[in-house]
């Protein structure tokens, strides 16, 4: 089964752009946020590094969530998109000081630490301004996700975070500080999870360390436990909207919060990743010796993810209803990785056709460079082109 697309619409855009299905983002996070309600105090934040195009940002803007940002550009972003500073949190390993003073000026919900030295300077920061800044650790739970070894995030080997066996002295540290407040505890463990025994994992890890913290008499009001819920790339028409229900369950059961306590989410991928397609136009379909190549308009500088991660993206003829035939489809950038899909089979293609390339909503079109000097892609919501 093909996605349905306007196409008899598409001929007048130019192409490659995105097409987002706006129904489909408006009742993904309407289930996102019955799913959540069903628990007291969980509180689902969207992660705007997985798209921040501003049609997009308004949708979910009303449909209350708040954000996780990890950049100064993106804390820019969410703002002009109308979301509340009181629901922004803030991570990264290398935040600069004109983006935490730009968190301290917009009085930013929390930001979320991920070593000594930025504690420091927020703690200065924050005291050149005369404010408290809210602070939570982000601690490395050398937990391990099943997926592709470019997003895991949350193993000792990795960058992020601050480790186990530090989270106390940080902590120490934070309490004699006067201008940082310290409020929680934050982890993110990778992208694309779809083995929900990972974040059990993590649930089990957080209940350790929840167990040193009570022991010292020490009840976090916040814990944050990043985001990471994987989609289906294969089959984009089966479960368009992820399994949030059991997502929010999972960590229901597993994770022992405190009554006092709030359970935040960032979920990015599953928020916005099936109700994108990056759609192009065929410009050549060309033999080969032992096959045939559908030659694209759209590159690796417009969808990289296939080219950076060996990622799969369904590729749809939505033009042609005849016969399936084999093809490799590859843009026309200069880069033997500039290939979306080998050995795909396809109604018979022709110059001209449309293909949507599918799950493309994030990580998508906030990627895309100028790369050949190359427009951007432009994105488009569904009831704009209707
Ligand atoms: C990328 C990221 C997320 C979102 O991850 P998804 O896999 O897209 O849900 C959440 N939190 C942090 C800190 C991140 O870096």
């Amino acid at each position: 089964m093909k996605g349905t697309f306007p196409i008899e619409k598409f001929g007048a855009l130019q192409t490659p752009f995105y097409y987002y299905d706006a129904t489909l983002l408006r009742n993904t996070l309407k289930t996102i946020q019955e799913e959540a309600g069903k628990y007291n105090k969980f509180c689902v934040h969207y992660a705007v590094k997985a798209n921040a195009n501003p049609k997009v940002l308004g949708i979910i803007r009303e449909s209350g969530l708040g954000v996780d940002c990890v950049s100064g550009g993106e804390i820019k972003a969410a703002v002009k998109a109308g979301f509340p500073a009181s629901k922004i949190v803030y991570a990264g390993v290398g935040k600069t000081d004109w983006e935490i003073n730009l968190g301290l000026d917009y009085d930013i919900f929390c930001f979320n630490v991920e070593s000594i030295p930025e504690l420091e300077v927020i703690n200065e920061l924050a005291a050149a301004k005369n404010k408290i800044a809210r602070v939570a650790f982000r601690i490395n739970p050398d937990v391990g996700a099943h997926t592709h070894a470019n997003i895991t995030t949350g193993l000792a080997e990795n960058k992020f975070g601050i480790s186990m066996a530090d989270m106390n002295r940080v902590i120490d540290l934070a309490l004699e500080m006067k201008h940082v407040k310290f409020v929680g505890l934050h982890f993110h463990i990778g992208s694309q999870i779809l083995d929900m025994g990972d974040f059990v994992a993590l649930c089990n890890r957080i209940n350790e360390l929840q167990e040193q913290l009570y022991a010292r008499q020490i009840i976090v009001e916040h814990i944050n436990v990043g985001g990471g819920l994987g989609i289906d790339y294969a089959h984009p028409n089966r479960q368009p909207i992820p399994d949030f229900a059991g997502y929010f369950a999972t960590y229901h059961k597993h994770l022992r919060l405190r009554p006092q306590q709030t359970l935040h989410f960032e979920l990015g991928r599953s928020v916005v990743a099936q109700c994108g397609s990056l759609i192009t136009r065929v410009t050549y379909v060309k033999q080969g010796t032992n096959k045939q190549f559908a030659i694209v308009d759209a590159g690796m500088s417009d969808l990289i993810r296939p080219a950076l991660y060996q990622a799969y993206h369904k590729i749809e003829n939505v033009s042609s209803e005849e016969p399936m035939e084999t093809y490799d489809v590859v843009g026309p950038i200069c880069e033997s990785s500039d290939v979306f899909g080998k050995a795909i089979d396809m109604n018979r293609t022709k110059r001209g056709d449309f293909l949507a390339i599918r799950s493309a909503g994030a990580y998508g079109e906030i990627m895309a460079s100028v790369y050949n000097c190359r427009e951007l892609p432009k994105g488009f919501l569904s009831e704009e082109i209707l």
